[in-house]
C-alpha cells in the first residue's frame, strides 16, 4: 500500500488513483529569471523521487511542470539585460534542464511555458467574472474576490477569523504575500509602461496574467479536473497553492487536485535558502568544489522530504563519501539473476510510507554488509536504483567496461610480481592508479576497482 502525507487533509492517505493504474502529476516549475539554487532542487528532486515512486508501484505516470517565463522578476531582468524576455528565459530554462539531467531528475512528459497558455488564461479569467468572482479595477487589473468563496484558505488552514480581519480586498499587486497579508489577488494584471513590450491583448484589454492562474490552466488542460496529485515547495502552500485552488474550484465547480504534497525547507546557517536573503548556492557552486552532483542528491535522500534539512559543507562531504563508498562496492560485485527478496520487501515498505527515503538508504547499507553473495546484492541494488536515482547500473557497467590500456598496465604489473619485481609492481600499480583504477591484492589474486575520489 503506498501512502502519502496529504497537506489537504493533514493526514497520511493510502494513495488512490483516479484512474486505476494512471497517475497525473503536476509539479510547480521554475520562474526562469536566474539559476536555480540548491534550494530549488531539493523540491525538484523529491519531486523526482514521489515519480520514481509511483513508477516503482507499476503507475503509468503523465507528468506536467511549468516554467514560469513571464512575471515581475523575469521582465525586471531582461530589462536589466537590456535583453528580450524569450532570450533571458530561454537561457535560464535550458540551465535548469541541465541541472535536472546532472541531478539524474527524469524530465516531465510536458514542460509547459506560461507564455504559450496565455488564451487559455485569458479563457478563466473571463469565466471567473462571468461567475462573479471576479472583478476589473478602474486600472484595469482583474482580481480574484476571496470573500466570494466560503472555503477559501483551507489548503493553509486559514481561518475565517482571519480572514475577517485581514481579508481588506486588495493591499499590493504582488503575486507572492505572506499570510498576515491575506488579500485579493490578481488574475490578470492591466499593461503599465514599466512592462513596455511584455503584454498580450485580452477583453480586458492589454496585460499579463497573473501567477497562480498559470498553473491552474496548464495543469487541468493537460491532467484534466481533478488530477491526483499536485506538488512543490512548502512555500508554495500559501499563496500559490490557496490561489491555485480558489480559482480553479469557483470556475470549474470541482476539486483541482485530490492529494497535495509538500516538500520541505533546504536552510543554510539555520535560515531558508533563498536568492532574496542572498544565502545560495547554486549547483555548479557545488560542482566547482569537485563534488559530484549526484552526492547532493545523496544528501537529500538522508532526510525525509518533510523535515527541514541544514546544508553544510560537511555534511555534502560525508555524502560524497558514502556515495564514494558504495561505487568502490558495487563495483567489485558480479550480476545475478535474482537479488535478495527479504531486503526488497523491506525497501518497497520504506518508500512506500510517505517516501521515508532515509529508511531506504539504512536498508541500502544493511544490504550491502550482509551475508548475501555480491551478485544478488547487485541485483537488488540495481532495483533500487530505479527509485534513489544514484546510477547504480551505469557505474557498475562503466567499472566493468576497463580501457584496453589499463588492462594491459595491470597485465605487466602481474608479470613483474611473479618475477618478483615489485619496485616495477608498485610502479605500475601507481601508473594504474593515475588512470582512475585502484588494484587490490587479495588472497586469490588481485581486484581492480574504478577510483572515485
Ligand atoms: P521558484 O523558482 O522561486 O518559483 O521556486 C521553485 C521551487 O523551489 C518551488 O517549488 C519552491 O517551493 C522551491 N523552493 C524555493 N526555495 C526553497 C528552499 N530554500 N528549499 C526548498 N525548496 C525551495
Ligand atoms: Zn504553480
Amino acid at each position: 500500500m503506498f501512502k502519502l502525507y496529504n497537506s489537504l487533509s493533514r493526514k497520511i492517505e493510502e494513495f488512490k488513483p483516479i484512474k486505476s493504474k494512471k497517475v497525473g502529476l503536476y509539479t510547480c516549475g521554475p520562474t526562469v529569471y536566474d539559476y536555480a539554487h540548491i534550494g530549488n532542487l531539493r523540491a525538484y528532486i523529491f519531486g523526482d523521487i514521489l515519480k520514481r515512486v509511483l513508477d516503482y508501484n507499476g503507475y503509468k505516470i503523465q507528468h506536467v511542470m511549468n516554467i514560469t517565463d513571464v512575471d515581475d522578476k523575469t521582465i525586471k531582468k531582461s530589462q536589466e539585460e537590456k535583453k528580450p524576455l524569450p532570450q533571458v528565459t530561454e537561457f535560464f530554462t535550458e540551465k535548469f534542464l541541465e541541472d535536472l539531467k546532472d541531478l539524474n531528475i527524469l524530465p516531465p512528459d510536458k514542460l509547459v511555458r506560461a507564455t504559450s497558455e496565455i488564451s487559455g488564461m485569458i479563457e478563466m479569467v473571463k469565466v471567473l467574472l462571468d461567475k462573479g468572482f471576479a472583478y476589473q479595477t478602474k486600472e484595469g487589473d482583474v482580481y480574484f474576490s476571496i470573500a466570494k468563496l466560503p472555503d477559501y484558505g483551507k489548503l493553509a488552514n486559514i481561518s475565517k477569523q482571519e480572514l475577517k480581519t485581514n481579508a481588506e480586498g486588495r493591499l499590493s499587486d504582488a503575486d507572492e504575500y505572506d499570510k498576515e497579508n491575506i488579500h485579493d489577488f490578481a488574475l490578470w494584471r492591466a499593461h503599465d509602461s514599466s512592462d513596455k513590450d511584455v503584454f498580450w491583448e485580452s477583453p480586458f484589454g492589454k496585460g499579463r496574467p497573473g501567477w497562480h492562474i498559470e498553473c491552474s490552466v496548464m495543469s487541468s488542460k493537460y491532467l484534466g479536473q481533478p488530477f491526483d496529485i499536485h506538488a512543490g515547495g512548502v512555500d508554495l502552500i500559501f499563496p500559490h497553492h490557496t490561489n491555485e485552488i480558489a480559482q480553479s474550484e469557483a470556475a470549474n465547480g470541482k476539486p483541482l487536485a485530490n492529494y497535495w504534497i509538500h516538500f520541505e525547507h533546504l536552510l543554510v546557517d539555520g535560515k531558508k535558502m533563498a536568492k532574496s536573503a542572498k544565502n545560495f548556492f547554486k549547483l555548479a557552486d557545488i560542482t566547482d568544489k569537485e563534488f559530484a552532483p549526484l552526492a547532493f542528491r545523496y544528501l537529500l535522500l538522508t532526510t525525509h522530504y518533510r523535515s527541514k534539512v541544514n546544508f553544510t559543507w560537511e555534511s555534502l562531504t560525508a555524502a560524497q563519501n558514502a556515495l564514494n563508498n558504495l561505487y568502490e562496492q558495487i563495483s567489485a560485485f558480479e550480476p545475478a539473476a535474482v537479488g535478495c527478496a527479504e531486503y526488497e520487501q523491506n525497501f518497497l515498505d520504506a518508500i512506500n510510507d510517505d517516501l521515508d527515503t532515509p529508511k531506504a538508504l539504512a536498508i541500502v547499507w544493511d544490504l550491502v554488509r550482509s551475508d548475501y553473495p555480491g551478485s544478488a546484492k547487485l541485483q537488488s541494488l540495481i532495483k533500487f536504483d530505479q527509485v534513489l536515482g544514484l546510477r547504480i547500473k551505469e557505474v557498475w557497467e562503466e567499472a566493468k567496461a576497463i580501457p584496453e590500456s589499463v588492462q594491459k598496465l595491470v597485465k605487466q604489473r602481474e608479470t613483474a610480481r611473479e618475477t618478483k619485481d615489485f619496485a616495477k609492481a608498485d610502479e605500475l600499480r601507481k601508473k594504474i592508479e593515475s588512470n582512475g583504477y585502484l588494484v587490490e591484492d587479495t588472497e586469490t589474486g588481485f581486484r581492480l576497482k574504478k577510483k572515485y575520489t
